[in-house]
């Protein structure tokens, strides 16, 4: 339905097909806050109204029943498509997806509890830490709690069926989670970070995998060309609130 990728330039120039979430000038993760190493990140679907007053985004999360009950997604398909939305990230890049119960998970997934746009994510950080750097790149801050929040009140699908309208659960779940752990929207298209929702791929595309490989590491056995030196995006900081899945109108 679209063409080919369109370049275009981000905040700075750069051209980049991976940006990585930059808040008070460092990058985030999860696990150790150093670039290249592996996470173990847990994670569970609220299942119960969870309030997160300084959340800029899903900052209340509610069960999805009502919003699978709308679309005629059963629990079961809905937690087989998260799963293949963490296991997608976790093909690529050493990072481990663990389901726990919902009161200690760092990654919590619901149905927004005052519906806009389609879907968000909120990413917090431990702001305990005072990054001091002299020279040379800022570490990572230490990823603290992501929230996923969906629309229930927009319509849902499982699978692609070319109808735009309507949101494949396992593709923005995978976008989001991207997010979750520390992707921010590229300035290429043609990349799952791509702010724009499509049905065209429904794994971590090139850009994204080199992304989330510069954070976590590349998956053991898999080989990941590594960015080049020059194309290397610049940190440039990042909007929370625009931490999104958009129509690919906008
Ligand atoms: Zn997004």
């Amino acid at each position: 339905m679209c063409g080919p990728a369109v370049s275009a330039p981000a905040a700075g120039g750069a051209i980049a097909d991976y940006r990585l979430i930059v808040l008070d000038g460092a990058s985030l993760k999860w696990g150790e806050p150093v670039d290249g190493t592996r996470a173990t990140v847990t994670y569970a679907v609220v299942d119960r109204v969870r309030r997160f007053p300084d959340a800029r985004n899903c900052g209340g999360l509610s069960p999805l029943g009502g919003l699978l009950a709308a679309n005629h997604v059963d629990r079961a398909t809905f937690d087989r498509e998260l799963r293949a939305a963490f296991a997608a990230w976790s093909a690529v890049a050493d990072i481990d997806f663990v389901p726990v119960s919902s009161l200690s998970a760092e990654i919590l997934i619901g149905a927004q509890s005052e519906p806009r746009g389609r879907a968000f994510t909120n990413v917090d950080y431990d702001k305990s830490v005072t990054v001091a750097v002299s020279n040379g790149p800022a570490p990572p801050h230490r990823m603290r709690q992501a929230l996923i929040c969906l629309n229930p009140e927009e319509r849902w699908k499982v699978g692609f069926d070319g109808n735009l309208d309507v949101y494949d659960l396992r593709y923005t779940l995978q976008h989001e989670i991207g997010h979750a752990i520390g992707l921010d929207h590229p300035s290429l298209h043609g990349e799952m970070m791509d702010f724009r929702y499509i049905e065209q791929f429904r794994t971590p595309q090139e850009g994204d995998i080199r992304g989330v490989v510069a954070l976590y590491g590349p998956r053991t056995g898999t080989a990941v060309a590594a960015a080049a030196p020059g194309k290397t995006p610049l940190p440039v900081a990042s909007s929370i609130i625009e931490l999104a899945i958009s129509p690919p109108a906008e």
